[in-house]
């Protein structure tokens, strides 16, 4: 089960009220988009989810436990960013077994010099690979392991950060603005991917966007903030049908 519940989440930078108090209840398995205009919380919000940031106040639980004094990969969480953060120097393969790597070896497995020696280590490892594997077959990567970040295309990249956050199996993915670096064709045809993915993970997914379009047309729920406040929660045509304020109208789009 991974639900996720937020209590009263606040949080200031500074003097700044970013965050005032914000609840919310996400279903297991549910596609939650949070949307909203730029500098509205989005990120600081699904941040505090991930682990990345600490609330001020308030109380986050994942799959029915209080996940408040956990550290991020401690969670069962994995987040993908807007700007994938791959690392250059590593090919495809490395670059999405590193969460596996950093768990499964320990330190000393990992020097170099003892590499060779150890025969647990190629255990470990040929675990490893069988799991990169698995993941990269599934996001069509598989003929590209080999590869560097820059060898790839923008929507290749991409896919490469969603198998790294994918080798971990974690319950609850977190994708802040995933697609905002792709151009307009290609941001359209990943969104039916994403889509695709959620269904065949089964996984509970949190969005951010600022883009309504996205927002309507992949989610059960939208979650429309504004301000550091959550202005309507409901289902896309809820939202565009009734919804709850002129704000919530503009920013949608809906006639009313
Ligand atoms: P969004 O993702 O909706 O664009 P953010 O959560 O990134 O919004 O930011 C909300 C507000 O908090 C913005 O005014 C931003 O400048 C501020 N903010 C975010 N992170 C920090 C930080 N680390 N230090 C100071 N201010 C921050
Ligand atoms: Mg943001």
């Amino acid at each position: 089960m991974a639900t996720v519940a937020l209590s009263s989440i606040a949080k200031s930078f500074g003097s700044t009220k970013v965050l005032g108090g914000v609840d919310l209840d996400i279903a297991d398995g549910e596609f939650l988009t949070l949307v909203g205009p730029s500098g509205c919380g989005k990120s600081t919000l699904i941040r505090i989810i991930a682990g990345l940031e600490h609330q001020d106040g308030g109380g986050v639980a994942i799959g029915g436990s209080r996940v408040d004094h956990l550290r991020p990969h401690e969670r069962r969480v994995a987040m993908v960013f807007q700007s994938y953060a791959l690392y250059p120097h590593m090919s495809v393969r490395a670059n999405i077994a590193l969460p596996l790597t950093m768990s499964r070896l320990s330190l000393r497995q990992r020097l170099p010099l003892l590499r060779l020696l150890s025969r647990r280590r190629r255990e470990v490892m040929r675990g490893i690979e069988a799991d990169v594997g698995a993941v990269a077959m599934q996001l069509q990567l598989d003929h590209l392991l080999d590869r560097k970040p820059a060898q790839l295309s923008g929507g290749q990249r991409q896919r490469v950060a969603l198998g790294r956050a994918m080798v971990r199996q974690p319950a609850v993915f977190l994708m802040d603005e995933p697609l905002s670096n792709l151009d307009a064709k290609l941001r359209v045809h990943m969104r039916t991917e994403l889509a695709e993915l959620h269904k065949r993970l089964g996984a509970t997914f949190i969005y951010v966007t600022h883009d309504q379009v996205e927002a309507m047309t992949m989610s059960d729920r939208v979650a429309m903030m504004d301000s550091g406040s959550i202005l309507q929660l409901g289902t896309p045509s809820r939202l565009y049908e009734k919804p709850a304020s002129l704000k919530v109208a503009q920013f949608i789009g809906s006639p009313a």
